[in-house]
Formats: C-alpha cells, structure tokens, sequence
C-alpha cells in the first residue's frame, strides 16, 4: 500500500502518518523531516536545502527526487509506505510515477488534508516540537505538563524557524499554486480522496481508515 497525504503545512498530515505507522505498520516518508534531521546532522544534502527551507521555498526538485528515490532503496518492496509532503508539485508527481516503477511499486491514493489558512496560521504559530521523541505540542491546544518541556523525553521544545507568521502565509501562497495542478493530476487518474482536516485527530484518522477499507474491498484483498 502506498499512500501519499497532502495538505498546508500544519493541516495535521504528520499526526495522522505517525498513527497509521503505529496501527498499519507502514514506513513514513516525511521530506521535511528527512530534510530537518540532514540540516541538523550538517550532511551536504542537509548544506544544499538549508537556503531554501529558511526561505519556506520548495528544495530543489532533483535534490529532493534524489532523496526519495534513495529512501525507496531502504525498504523492502512489500513494505507499505506513507509519503507525507511528496510529491508537491507537478514536475515531482511526474518523476513520481517513474521512482515508484522502477521500486516495483504503485501510487494508491493521494488523501488532501482540506483546512482554512486561518486555522494553519493559528496551528503553526503555537506549534512547539521535542525533536528527540518526536512529540508535537501546542502552547493553547496541547500543551506539555510543565512548561517549555517535553513530557516523554524532559528536553527542551522548540520552535520551527520556518513557524513565523510571515513565511506561514508565504508557504500557504506556494502550497496553492503548486497543489492546484496536482490534484487536478491525481483527479484525472482517479486517486484522490478529500477530507476536512479541521476534525480531530480521531475524527480524522477513523476517515483516512474508511478510505483503506474502501481501497482494500475493490482490491479485494
Ligand atoms: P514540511 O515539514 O513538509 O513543512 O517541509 C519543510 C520544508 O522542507 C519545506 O518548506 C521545503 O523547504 C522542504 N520540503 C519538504 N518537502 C519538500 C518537497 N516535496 N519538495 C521540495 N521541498 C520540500
């Protein structure tokens, strides 16, 4: 199974593929994640997306094509995976379609994550990270026991130094005009599924199940 989740930055994209992962056991691909942990370990492909992640701008496409392609290696062929913020546009859900073949793979469904701006700058700007355990806070909605802190882990929680309102709606702006053709690509071909993602978590996750069932009894599997 190989389903790619889409939607504005902090339209919860990364809960729910951290939930499917612990219920279906499938792998997660998150760019911006692989992204942040090279940026943070100083590799030359973590050098070579720096300028554009402190810019909100999309990392080049062949450097982040590469970066897929080499975590498809990584699994094994029968292993499903999540693809969380790949492709992004266009010219990637093309190359796409080529690094899934040539990983004896297929692309099943594409789930957009439908959210006010509002909302996302709302999310964004009180999200707070603890970056060893993974835990995502915020101040108003969720926020840790003790202040500043991360419940499971103690370490110090942090801000994304692309979570300023500014960049917020500069990365909203390239998120349309880059997603619009998208979904109007993955429409065509029949695997695109909506949901509102300004429901719970809960809510949310018992959707994104509905449309497994849904893929599994016209598979027949
Ligand atoms: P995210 O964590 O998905 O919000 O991504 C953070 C940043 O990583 C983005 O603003 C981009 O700079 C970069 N990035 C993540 N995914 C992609 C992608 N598919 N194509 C290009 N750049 C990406």
């Amino acid at each position: 199974m190989n389903i790619v989740l889409i939607g504005a930055p902090g339209s919860g994209k990364g809960t729910q593929a951290k939930k499917l992962v612990s219920k279906k056991k499938l792998k997660h691909l998150s760019t911006g994640d692989l992204f942040r942990q090279n940026l943070q370990e100083g590799t030359p492909l973590g050098q070579k997306a720096k300028s554009y992640i402190e810019q909100g701008l999309l990392v080049p496409d062949a450097v982040t094509n590469d970066m897929v392609k080499l975590f498809l290696q990584s699994v094994s062929e029968s292993q499903g995976i999540i693809f969380d913020g790949f492709p992004r546009n266009l010219s990637q859900a093309k190359a796409f379609e080529q690094i899934l073949s040539e990983a004896n793979r297929q692309l099943d469904k594409l789930i957009y994550f439908k959210i006010e701006d509002k909302q996302v700058v709302e999310r964004l700007i009180g999200r707070r990270l603890a970056s060893k355990s993974g835990r995502v806070y915020h101040m108003k909605n969720y926020p840790p026991k003790r202040a500043g802190v991360c419940d499971e882990s103690g370490e110090p929680l942090v801000t994304r130094s692309d979570d300023k309102e500014e960049l917020i709606r500069f990365r909203l702006k390239l998120f349309y005009e880059n997603t619009k053709p998208l979904l109007e690509y993955y429409e065509q071909k029949g695997c695109l599924e909506s949901l509102s993602a300004e429901h719970s978590p809960e809510e949310i996750f018992g959707q994104i199940l509905q449309i497994i069932r849904k893929m599994k009894k016209i598979d027949g599997s």
